[in-house]
């Protein structure tokens, strides 16, 4: 039985990575899905590879306009949207006195502004449905700090308040709201930051990627289809009861 027959989802970022792993996930169980990226040809492409259940969006979180117009595209194309998924993300590394008043500002506008306002674009349209699920995504980043990335880590515990208060405010409508955790993925984020690789400097990436994964108490870097899974699982009615949470899926990393 597919988990989620007849739904609509919008989920942002979803041109590469975790988000393209979601929305994989997503038309495998049955839903409809809205590729929604700044990246739009990479987003027509992922929407393709998945088939006539996705449409590619061109959508960049931190402009409203944009998010007005995708949100549009999605409602007059399927009639509404059931699920929201703000994955979409940016990530910098920079120790204090290299913190710029720009990498700040564009960190909490993509992660923390890109899931107010794109959950403030859909949620009209989820009251008029009868209710929803808004899936936001923090990371174990979130849950403690980290030397050198202070900007991130803020943004990152700021999404899990953000999850509570919205999960609260919207409850009574019947929109649930909840966010994951993740812990180390294998996705592009990493290809490009070197930094967090610091302590294995003189080893290639596939060896540093390996060695960051043995660290995990489950024993190796996740992929974004694990992931994924659990985002199905928030999606779903599996789920009914589930609001204002985050879930930690991050191979047990956070807690070692
Ligand atoms: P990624 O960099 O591989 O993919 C992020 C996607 O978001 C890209 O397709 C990018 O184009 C899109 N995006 C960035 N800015 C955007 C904007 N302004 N508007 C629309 N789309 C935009 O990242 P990922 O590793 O797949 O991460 C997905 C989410 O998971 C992010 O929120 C990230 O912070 C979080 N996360 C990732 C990890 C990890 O280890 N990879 C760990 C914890 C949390």
């Amino acid at each position: 039985m597919t988990r989620l027959e007849g739904k609509v989802a919008l989920v942002t970022g979803g041109a590469r990575g975790i988000g393209r792993a979601i929305c994989a996930a997503y038309v495998r169980e049955g839903a409809r899905v809205a590729v929604a990226d700044r990246l739009e040809a990479d987003a027509r492409e992922t929407a393709a590879a998945l088939g006539g259940n996705a449409m590619a969006v061109g959508m960049d979180v931190t402009d409203l306009g944009s998010i007005a117009t995708g949100v549009r595209a999605v409602e007059d194309a399927w009639g509404g949207i059931d699920i929201l998924v703000n994955n979409a993300g940016i990530f910098n590394m920079a120790p204090l006195g290299e913190i710029t008043p720009e990498d700040y500002r564009r960190q909490f506008d993509v992660n923390v502004g890109g899931t107010i306002f794109a959950a403030q674009a859909v949620v009209p349209g989820m009251r008029r449905r009868g209710g929803g699920c808004i899936i936001n995504f923090s990371s174990q980043a979130g849950r403690r700090g980290e030397p050198n990335i202070t900007i991130y880590c803020s943004t990152k515990a700021a999404v899990i308040s953000v999850t509570q208060s919205l999960a609260l405010e919207l409850a009574k409508d019947g929109i649930r709201v909840n966010a994951i955790a993740p812990g180390v993925i294998d996705t592009p984020m990493w290809d490009v930051v070197d930094g967090l690789f610091a302590k294995y400097e003189n080893r290639e990436k596939g060896e540093k990627k390996r060695l960051v994964g043995e660290a995990v108490p489950l024993g190796h870097m996740g992929t974004p289809e694990e992931i994924a899974d659990p985002a199905v699982f928030l999606a779903s009615d599996d789920a009914r009861y589930i609001t204002a949470q985050t879930l930690n899926v991050d191979g047990g990393n956070w807690m070692s």
